[in-house]
């Protein structure tokens, strides 16, 4: 249940609502917008729905009282009408920009590291990736450096100014990982690891996270949930593929996922057309895409050398193909940026608690 009170309402009308949830044993929660305050009901609303949806609607300083029928809560964009920006040594993701993350698939030493990331970083990359921890499908294939792998990412992101994000596996990798990166990474085969979720939802740095390639739409938003509801409120979602009968690419990309999660939650949405297609001359075109359908951003891997790569350099650009991409990239969000507006949005119609992005 959300309760939107009115632009105007004092904090006094605001704490009798809260007052009034908690004699229910529902747990308010806040989303305080430009000008006003919507509060959403955590708990068992179901048992009192009629009785509650009847009493709050005539307190003073109630706008609306809504009924959620959707089982993820704070991630959804009826609870927080406007969308989440978050903010990372000073680079936005979700604010209408366009962020563009990139770096190997793995850290394999310390020259790849910082060549590639003044490469991606001369070419326009916002965001630098690199993977320290690497969950391989085999356990013989390169694993990761781990440690001394995250303390060559944060070299690179000292030299280049670029925030950084890598993947963690483990809960009892958390602490190390959040020590040398700006941005955590669920994976997508952790994406329902409910230990994981709630660890990194108590690190204290922004998460991305990835599209388990099993996963729905519905599954993904619950994941994100465990994280928002742990305390942290700055999520990213990754579309990484998904796995179909289809077997020329790696994954197939769920590119309805971008509109439809701008429509159901205000969590900023990236593409990774990297994993998604497996292949490197499918990446430009899917980013392509993925930014014309209106994502926030796109990750993809670079190496200096894809074909003598450690780890997926089969998908990996050269620095050529990256500057490559990066200009035409730029050129479609330019073109784009203002059109994807969420279709329930009509011309003109402002949402309430602040205007919507797309
Ligand atoms: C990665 O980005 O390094 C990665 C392993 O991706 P995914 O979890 O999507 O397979
Ligand atoms: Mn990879």
């Amino acid at each position: 249940m959300i309760i939107v009170m009115s632009i105007g309402a004092t904090e006094q009308e605001a704490t009798n609502v809260r007052d009034q949830l908690r004699q229910y044993n529902l747990t308010p929660h806040d989303n305080y917008g430009t000008q006003r305050v919507v509060i959403a009901v955590l708990g068992d609303v179901a048992p009192v729905r009629d009785l509650l949806v009847g009493k709050l609607s005539v307190m003073p300083g109630v706008e609306s009282v809504t009924p959620i029928t959707r089982p993820y809560k704070l991630t959804s964009r009826e609870s927080h009408p406007e969308d989440t920006v978050i903010e990372v040594l000073g680079t936005k993701v979700g604010d209408g920009g366009l962020t563009i993350m990139a770096g190997p698939c793995s850290i394999e030493n310390r020259d790849m590291m910082l060549e590639t990331a003044h490469a991606v970083a001369k070419a326009g990359a916002t965001i630098l990736r690199g993977g320290a921890f690497k969950p391989r499908t085999s356990p013989y294939a390169f694993q990761g450096l781990g440690v001394e792998g995250l303390i060559l990412l944060a070299e690179a992101s000292k030299e280049t100014g670029l925030p950084t994000i890598t993947e963690v596996m483990e809960p009892s990798q958390v602490e190390v990982v959040a020590k040398h990166s700006d941005i955590l990474q669920v994976g997508t085969r952790n994406m329902q690891n409910y230990s994981l979720l709630t660890a990194v939802g108590k690190a204290g740095k922004p998460v991305m996270l990835k599209r388990g390639y099993g996963a729905t739409i519905e599954e993904w938003l619950m994941a994100a949930e465990y994280i928002v509801s742990s305390g942290n409120p700055h999520v990213i979602l990754c579309e990484r593929g998904i796995r179909t009968f289809e077997t020329y690419t790696r994954n197939t990309l769920d590119l309805t996922a971008v509109p439809l999660l701008h429509h159901l939650t205000h969590l900023p949405v990236v593409v990774d057309p990297s994993h998604a297609t497996g292949k490197r001359w499918l990446v430009k075109p899917m980013a392509l895409a993925a930014v014309a359908a209106g994502a926030d951003g796109i990750m993809v891997e670079v190496h200096p050398n894809p074909d003598q790569a450690r780890s997926d350099g089969e998908q990996s650009l050269t620095f050529d193909q990256f500057a490559d991409m990066t200009s035409a990239l730029n050129q479609i969000h330019e073109m784009v940026k203002t059109l994807n507006k969420d279709p329930f949005t009509m011309p003109g119609q402002v949402k309430v608690g602040g205007t919507s992005k797309h």
